[in-house]
């Protein structure tokens, strides 16, 4: 038995940026095993998706997210930079439990879904409770247990515990990777252990690089001249790593990242409601994998990847003072196929592909900012809001129909939500 999305329009962020005016999609088990003219697939067997009236595009690719983070959400906005970069911690932390930070995470993980991300990168603390969450929430997940200084000897024993329950094949729903929390909260000697690690593994490097003003000169009372002369001397300067924000790169800097081939998370709500700037992409795209992330709720309190990608086009034309980059396609491909290249999952997923896994989404298109339909890439870049995702598949698994969650329930965690910080 298939699942036959039939009749929508279909973006399919291949290499041709093609678009398929109405054409059935066939899911047979995890996969996509067939694409055809519309109304051509299905058989009596199968569930058939009416999907008129719809644009299926691949799934939302989020490649920097702590997800147990959601309960921090408006409890610090518009503060100074000192506030963040004396310590990265959340206000009243103390007073949150581990069974607190597990239903933050289930939440967030229904919030990414009803927003369309099939798929995240996500690293803090309690990683060996945190990412069974995400399992069961029908996730795609590269999953990392934040590593620093402060706590290494504990911390280590729930990174290796991470990496030995959930492995490093990207074949697997949810895989692990590394996870040091930043350059100057771990020190060379941590760094270069995860870079040794992560070699040994296979796995990728989660790392924040260069958040803020301190961090830069506390690196350089270690003797680099800077982030990207750290991530080198300690062996991380290497396209297994995934540096996410890079805002105090000099000039220098972002002229040799791309001979490292480092991909990068861009972050810019973030980095904009911490630090009010944010990385230049335009100066490496196409030269580095780059995709979208939300961060955190305490930074980035919407966890909407699509307004994400409205905003980074549109603050990275101001800082390119062109408004001619990061057009739509370009933005929508850092969305889907570039974010799965930055998590080494470009074979798996990030486009519609005979032979890829079923992580498709499908938006609604009987809805005001979807028309007129003159060119439906642009309508999603710079119209439509997350409030037209109808439908979220991954590995073949319908997670949203209709709206509504499938395997959670939306009111209820709410409801949970509210009651135990009201
Ligand atoms: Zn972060």
């Amino acid at each position: 038995m298939a699942i036959i999305l039939r009749d929508g329009a279909v973006l399919t962020v291949d290499q041709a940026d093609t678009m398929l005016p109405a054409a059935d999609i066939r899911v047979d088990g995890n996969r996509i095993a067939e694409i055809s003219a519309a109304g051509s697939l299905g058989g009596p067997t199968d569930i058939i998706i009416d999907c008129r009236d719809t644009v299926i595009m691949p799934g939302l690719i989020n490649v920097h997210t702590h997800a147990c983070t959601g309960l921090g959400r408006g409890l610090t906005d518009d503060v100074l930079r000192s506030h963040w970069s004396e310590a990265y911690a959340i206000p009243g932390q103390d007073w949150f439990s581990a069974e607190d930070y597990v239903l933050s995470a289930r939440a967030s993980c229904a919030e990414f879904l009803l927003n369309g991300v099939t798929c995240i990168a996500d690293r803090y603390s309690f990683m060996d409770r945190i990412a069974p969450e995400i399992d069961a929430s029908g996730l795609r997940a590269v999953v990392g247990q934040t590593l620093s200084d402060a706590r290494a000897p504990a911390d280590w024993r729930t990174a290796d515990a991470v990496l030995e329950r959930w492995g490093t094949d990207p074949e697997d729903r949810v895989s692990a990777g590394l996870a040091p929390h930043a350059l100057d909260t771990a020190s060379d000697d941590l760094l270069r252990a995860c870079a040794k690690r992560a070699e040994q593994s296979g796995s990728r490097v989660f790392v924040h690089v260069a958040q803020s003003e301190p961090e830069i000169v506390q690196l350089k009372s270690r003797g680099h001249a800077g982030a990207l002369a750290c991530l080198i001397a300690t062996g991380l300067a290497n396209p297994r790593t995934v540096a996410a924000h890079c805002i105090y790169l000099s000039d220098q800097e972002i002229a040799d990242w791309p001979r490292h081939g480092i991909a990068v998370a861009h972050c810019p709500a973030s980095n904009l409601k911490i630090e009010a700037r944010t990385l230049p992409i335009h100066r490496l795209l196409g030269r580095v994998p780059i995709g979208l992330g939300t961060d955190w709720a305490l930074t980035d309190n919407a966890m909407d990847l699509l307004w994400e990608a409205r905003l980074a086009t549109l603050v990275g034309k101001m800082l390119a003072d062109d408004p001619t980059v990061l057009p739509v396609n370009t933005m929508l491909r850092m969305l889907m196929i570039d974010g799965a290249r930055v998590l080494g999952l470009d074979t798996i997923t990030g486009s519609i592909a005979v032979g890829k896994r079923a992580d498709l989404i499908v938006l609604d298109l009987n809805q005001l900012p979807a028309n007129p339909r003159h060119n439906l890439a642009s309508n999603v870049i710079y119209a439509m809001s997350v409030r037209s995702v109808r439908d979220v598949m991954v590995d073949g698994e319908l997670l949203v129909r209709d709206g509504r969650l499938t395997r959670l329930d939306e009111r209820e965690l709410a409801q949970q939500i509210a009651r135990r910080w009201c």
